[in-house]
């Protein structure tokens, strides 16, 4: 991290303990001659859960280049945060010592009769049908794969891997490798319908495009959800921008695996 770096913000997930870390985080901070900076923060600090630091994300997804995250759980999972420590933390961002790490992001463009949504995901974008099951036709690189019949898809990052995409059976990808994956919600796999039934890895540069057939949709980027009954196709990519995390202290991903998933020993 830039030692210059001094503008911050804090984005608590409102329960009475992660406001009362927040106040403490600006006061400690801003004794140190930090700048509370809510606009145009060069350290974002998310005080709560993985949902505080989706929120954070979504928040500041315009700044990426400009800013770094750094995750306090109080509680719940916190899959993204590797702080237990409030005073450490502190002493190491105003020590300067905290080292960057970059994870992919999902790019996702809907296409619907009202015209063109872009948005960013950290962990993942799904699509589900609002009645019963949806018929998706499944694009690689504009070739037809698959026409998918089920619940719906979900598209995840590598971060995002831990999250819904586990609980399809998808696969856990190191943050290290740019790839988003297609993952499937119980597809109806019979003599009439025939999808993969595997998740697939698509790698940068290569465009996963999906074709809902005309239906309603509830379609999510990470923890926002959508309704559409104009949905015409969605794209999905590798994002070109990324998300950068400060860390003080090396925690390697599949230490964070084994604490969330298997046990904390
Ligand atoms: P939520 O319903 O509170 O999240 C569900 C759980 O997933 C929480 O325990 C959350 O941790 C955890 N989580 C979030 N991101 C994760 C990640 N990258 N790796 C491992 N666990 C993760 O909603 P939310 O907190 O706003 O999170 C939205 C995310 O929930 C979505 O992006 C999706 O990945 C996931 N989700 C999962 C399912 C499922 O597994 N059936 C269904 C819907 C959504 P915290 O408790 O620390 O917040
Ligand atoms: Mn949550």
């Amino acid at each position: 991290m830039n030692t210059e770096t001094r503008c911050f913000a804090v984005i608590s997930r409102g329960d009475p303990i992660s406001e009362v870390k927040r106040e403490l985080a600006i006061r400690t901070l801003e004794r140190a001659g930090f700048v509370y900076q809510a606009e145009e923060p060069e350290i974002i600090l998310a005080i709560g859960g993985d949902g505080t630091v989706l929120q954070a994300f979504h928040t500041y997804k315009h700044r990426l280049e400009l800013s770094g995250f750094i995750a306090y759980n109080t509680g719940h999972l916190g899959f993204y945060s590797d702080w237990d420590d409030l005073d450490a933390l502190l002493q190491a961002i105003i020590e300067g010592h905290l080292i960057t790490v970059s994870y992919p992001l999902v790019e996702v463009h809907v296409h619907s009769h009202e015209g063109q949504t872009s948005f960013l995901a950290l962990n993942d974008f799904t699509i589900k049908g609002v009645k019963g099951s949806v018929q998706i036709n499944v694009c690689l690189n504009q070739h037809l794969f698959e026409s998918f019949k089920g619940d719906g898809l979900c598209v995840s990052s590598p971060s995002g891997s831990t999250g819904y995409n586990k609980s399809l059976g998808g696969a856990i990808v190191h943050p290290s490798l740019e790839m988003i994956q297609l993952s499937e919600m119980a597809s109806i796999n019979n003599r009439v319908y025939r999808t993969i039934g595997s998740s697939l890895v698509i790698p940068k540069h290569h465009v996963l495009k999906l074709m809902p057939e005309r239906d309603s949709y509830i379609y999510t980027v990470d923890h926002e959800s959508y309704f559409t009954d104009t949905i015409q196709e969605v794209r999905c990519n590798v994002a070109k921008e990324k998300i950068q995390f400060y860390r003080c202290r090396t925690f390697p991903f599949w230490n964070r695996v084994k604490e969330a998933f298997i046990s904390t020993d």
